[in-house]
């Protein structure tokens, strides 16, 4: 069976419409042979306007709807995934080029996350706050905000969705997505998951979670429209440059989960086996396309010589494939462009002095699909493209003696999304944690970059965008506050001890 004959089964199974996929304006591609796997129909801009009134209507019933009932339909869309998780997932692998653990895993977390929304719908907490005035209430309640749009990238094509979704809906909102142009299929598939729950609730407004298909022009749409109260945007830091001002100019809100250049720093004392381990799933997993990916390491002097041999063997040996009929750890690029990217920072890594292992392309067959030996590059410094996020799997190594100059090389670059520490030494790992240790939105001590749990607030600082999704008091976001004082007395005490008698 060929790779587009077997999509179409999975989109059967999945229960995706052919008129969908086939004969559309936008083609779409597998990484795994670079062949094209269907013709996906787009939106216009026209419809992303109709798209979204639709979705403002639904908000207005769904709003009314008590939290805890929201919260079932989202319980019944987990029980779908959870029938549907190898499909999903065999698809995911299709049109992002994920190994099978990691197709699988994406669909995981999107169970996850549903299982944790549930939750969420019966603690939408709010405060009762002390107030300075007698026969005074004052307190605090959350409601629901309005349509949220999603704009998700292709590295996560369907788990960045469900984390916004998920919490949307129980939080009383709409949602229209702009999936990346690169995986549509797979939010197709999502689309048709969510309608089997929806069908099964029973009474879900007509247009709650709907998908807007096409390129970046339709996610501007999507920006500029006054309907759409929040924006949660995930890609690149390109991207948040773009879309942060233009929802700013309207006072929308948003949830900006951009670009990450992670790092770690292996430390004298850190247990070696187990930062190798980690590093090496942190820099070549999902060969190297995770925002969370680490690409930079600061490895002590002392034990540069013991840790980065080792480290270069793995890369030589690390098997690279097609993650549909080998056993391979990793998969294709996503397309040429992510190629030729990899290759001029590589280009310029030399250029600056890195001397590099791996980096080259592995021929399978296929012109246009691109599988590449991940690269190691030891470098003399910090310095031109080890600043920049490059998304692909290039680790940049670097040798430190200093602990205060390796946490400040550590956060001397424009994104901040996520960092790790190796060390058995309470006072390094303590002080990675600190106020003046890493500057991200997540450090882990003796734990690789990548791999969040859906448990805790996932998102980074500065050019990652500042967003928070997913767990913790994420689903705050999501929703608007309102400050509640209540005079059960007869007289009218004004605040601040204020007169102003009539
Ligand atoms: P990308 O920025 O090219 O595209 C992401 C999405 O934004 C796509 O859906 C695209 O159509 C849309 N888009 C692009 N420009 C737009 C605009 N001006 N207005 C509206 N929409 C626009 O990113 P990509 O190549 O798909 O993904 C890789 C990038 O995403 C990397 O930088 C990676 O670090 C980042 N990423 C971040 C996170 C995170 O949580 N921080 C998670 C996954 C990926």
């Amino acid at each position: 069976m060929t790779i587009a004959q077997e999509v179409k089964t999975l989109l059967s199974k999945l229960g995706v419409a052919e008129a969908a996929y086939t004969g559309g304006a936008m083609p779409s591609f597998s990484p795994v042979t670079g062949e094209k796997i269907a013709d996906i129909a787009v939106h216009s801009a026209d419809d992303a306007a109709k798209i979204i009134d639709k979705a403002d209507a639904a908000f207005r019933e769904w709003r009314l709807v008590p939290a805890p009932k929201r919260g079932e339909l989202v319980r019944l869309f987990g029980e779908e995934l959870r029938a549907l998780k190898n499909e999903l997932g065999r698809l995911v692998s299709i049109e992002a080029g994920k190994i099978p653990s990691e197709g699988l895993g994406e669909v995981q977390e999107m169970i996850d996350i549903c299982d944790f929304a549930v939750g969420l719908s019966r603690q939408l907490y709010g405060l009762t706050i002390a107030t300075e005035r007698p026969g005074h209430r004052m307190m605090e309640t959350w409601h629901p905000l309005g349509v949220v749009g999603v704009i998700s990238a292709f590295n996560f094509p369907v788990a960045v969705w469900s984390w916004n979704t998920a919490l949307a809906l129980v939080c009383g909102n709409a949602v229209v997505w702009k999936p990346s142009e690169k995986t549509p299929l797979t939010a197709l598939a999502c689309a048709a998951i969510f309608e089997r729950a929806a069908a099964r609730f029973g009474e879900v407004p007509a247009g709650l979670s709907q998908t807007l298909m096409g390129d970046r022009t339709i996610g501007e749409a999507l920006v500029d429209n006054r309907k759409v109260a929040l924006v949660s945007a995930t890609g690149s830091t390109r991207m948040g440059r773009e879309v942060g001002p233009r929802l700013a100019k309207r006072f929308a809100r948003s949830i900006l989960e951009l670009g990450g250049n992670n790092a770690g720093i292996v430390c004298p004392s850190a247990d070696l086996d187990m930062a190798l381990r980690a590093i090496a799933f942190g820099a070549m997993g999902t060969a190297g396309q995770r925002c969370t990916t680490l690409r930079r390491l600061f490895v002590h002097e002392s034990v540069y010589d013991a840790l980065v041999p080792r480290l270069k063997k793995a890369y030589e040996s690390v098997s690279v494939g097609s993650p549909l009929e080998t056993s391979a750890l990793v998969g294709p690029l996503i397309d040429k462009g992510a190629y030729d990217n990899m290759q001029n920072a590589l280009g310029e890594a030399r250029d600056h002095g890195g001397k590099v292992t791996g980096g080259n392309r592995i021929e399978n067959g296929h012109a246009n699909a691109y599988y590449v030996r991940p690269a190691l590059v030891e470098m003399p410094k910090q310095a031109g493209p080890v600043l920049e996020e490059t998304f692909a799997p290039i680790l940049y190594v670097m040798k430190y003696d200093d602990f205060d100059a390796a946490i400040a090389d550590h956060n001397a670059v424009g994104a901040g999304l996520s960092s790790s520490i190796f060390t058995l030494n309470l006072q390094e790992a303590e002080r990675f944690l600190s106020a003046d240790g890493s500057d991200c939105g997540i450090a882990n001590v003796n734990i690789g970059t990548s791999g969040a749990e859906i448990g805790g607030a996932f998102g980074g600082e500065k050019e990652t965008g500042g967003g928070r999704e997913s767990g913790s008091d994420a689903w705050k976001a999501y929703m608007r506050r309102a400050t509640n004082t209540v005079n059960y007395s007869t007289a009218l005490p004004l605040a601040q001890g204020v007169s102003f008698d009539i």
